[in-house]
């Protein structure tokens, strides 16, 4: 645990985290949220932060060593893709029981775990995650992984995040850590070229970096690593040979795009793929930052051809929304650091922003929304669900876009909703994923769903209809068809 807590610490004085470098030297100590009470870890523990970023490692074996309900907690929760590999979809756990632990015997049936793994699937890398009930009884799992990875020739990963350690977010930088110390830089690739790029904090959900990666390779930049969506292990062992980085969440994996700067002179920017400005931005500095890195600059003039190209396709495809969507009111409560790219592209097609979150935009984002939306009391860092309801309940939107967490309060207000976070179905990436964005705005607040559930209910036109009997009639069961033949 010592050197657990170390690494907690470390974390807690990011010096590249923007929001970390405003708190005094007392509030950084405090850590990066609040103090768990109980029941606060609903919105994920370390472990699970720590398995949403590995998990979508997709050729990997995941192995959660603890009692069966940590993985059933930390299972699915992010849409991502893989467009190969399918070991990650398979769930292995070590589904410890009482007597496990009082026999003494959960540090063998890791060990035995690893070795079926081993003999059933092959995997090029174990990931062997740890537990409240692992770390508590004090397991040694960093001297199992080792011990299994000599006898079994293939690494086996420690990752260090039990739930009790704190927040998802905390998890999620963890695994950043355990990235550094037991995989990237443990296999050096023999095809290194000036073009090539990590894409840190892209976790590829419902697919939507497969819109994004063709635009990368019509500019000839490869993608040495994409970590962690749709990653092969292979891949982000090699990554420390990227000449540039850009990081996408910058909330999740700052840790690991600032020490793989620090380690190997990987320089990296923080930037968006959501929306087409922040999209042909991001194009941009990767486009500079390979040219400061020794790449030609030729590949400035091709990365403004592409976008203008794009861009022009992407404004054509959205006008064609503009008659439908203009004038409709927006209300977006993502809590995510996309805030400003929508408010832009939304703006731009004539819809209106009735207000923002912007808890996790950078100052930069913040005054740019300010700007646009002249007023910065459409701005929040978040809203309590029941103003929410009172806004959407008295149509003051025509749309909510924001994560699952609030959809019913949207469904309750009779109010269309779309999911803009990571539980989302559809893309959202790049320019053709902006285009869709818009295309399913259009679809949820045109369904004509919302003019049925907006009709007030018989009883509530009629009292009386409420006191007499149901002209409901039965129908008779050999009309129906058999299920069966349905
Ligand atoms: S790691 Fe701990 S907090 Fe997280 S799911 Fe398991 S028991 Fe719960």
């Amino acid at each position: 645990m010592s050197s657990l807590s170390a690494k907690i610490q470390d974390i807690f004085v990011e010096p590249a985290c923007e929001k970390n470098g405003r708190k005094d030297a007392g509030a950084r100590k405090k850590g990066c949220s609040k103090p768990l009470t109980p029941g606060a870890t609903a919105g994920g523990c370390a472990f699970d932060g720590a398995k949403v970023v590995l998990q979508p490692i997709t050729d990997v074996a995941h192995l959660v060593h603890g009692p069966l309900a940590c993985e059933g907690n930390s299972w699915d929760n992010r849409g991502t893709a893989s467009s190969g590999p399918t070991l990650w979809r398979t769930s292995f756990t070590t589904d410890l029981t009482e007597l496990d632990i009082i026999m003494g015997q959960s540090e063998r049936r890791l060990f035995h775990a690893l070795r079926q793994i081993k003999e059933a699937y092959a995997p090029p890398a174990i990931f062997v995650y740890a537990t409240c009930v692992t770390e508590l009884i004090g397991d040694d799992i960093r001297a199992v992984c080792k011990r299994a990875a000599e006898k079994f020739g293939l690494p086996v990963v420690p990752i260090n995040a039990p739930g009790f350690v704190g927040s998802k977010n905390l998890g999620n930088k963890l695994a950043g850590e355990a990235l550094l110390d037991h995989v990237i830089g443990t296999v050096e690739p023999d095809d290194v070229g000036p073009y090539d790029i990590n894409i840190l904090g892209e976790f590829n959900l419902s697919g939507e970096f497969w819109l994004v990666k063709p635009l990368l390779d019509r500019l000839g930049v490869r993608i040495r690593a994409c970590i962690p969506g749709d990653a092969r292990y292979r891949d982000v062992a090699c990554s420390h040979r990227a000449r540039a980085a850009m990081l996408v969440c910058s909330t999740a994996l700052i840790n690991l795009a600032r020490k793989m700067e620090e380690r190997w002179q990987i320089p990296f920017f923080e930037g968006s793929f959501y929306g087409i400005t922040a999209t042909s931005e991001a194009l941009r500095r990767i486009a500079e930052l390979l040219v400061k890195r020794g790449a030609d600059a030729q590949i400035l003039d091709r990365t403004d051809t592409l976008i203008a190209e794009e861009e022009a396709i992407a404004w054509k495809r959205l006008e064609a929304y503009r008659p439908r969507l203009e004038g409709k009111r927006v209300l977006i409560n993502s809590g995510g650091v996309k805030s400003w790219s929508l408010v832009h592209a939304l703006m731009e097609i004539g819809m209106e922003i009735v207000g923002t979150s912007v808890k996790k935009s950078t100052v930069e984002d913040k005054e740019r929304i300010k700007q646009v939306l002249n007023d910065e009391h459409h701005m929040f860092e978040s809203m309590a669900p029941r103003e929410l309801y009172t806004m959407l309940s008295e149509h003051k939107a025509d749309i909510m876009l924001s994560g699952g967490r609030t959809q019913f309060i949207a469904l309750k207000a009779k109010t269309p909703w779309l999911d803009i976070n990571q539980e989302r179905h559809h893309p959202y990436a790049g320019y053709d994923g902006m285009v869709e964005l818009v295309r399913q705005i259009d679809l949820a607040i045109h369904n004509p769903i919302w003019s049925e559930v907006r009709e007030p209910a018989p009883w509530e036109v009629d009292p009386a209809a409420e006191e007499r009997p149901s002209t409901y009639t039965h129908t008779e069961t050999a009309s129906v068809a058999p299920f069966a033949e349905c």
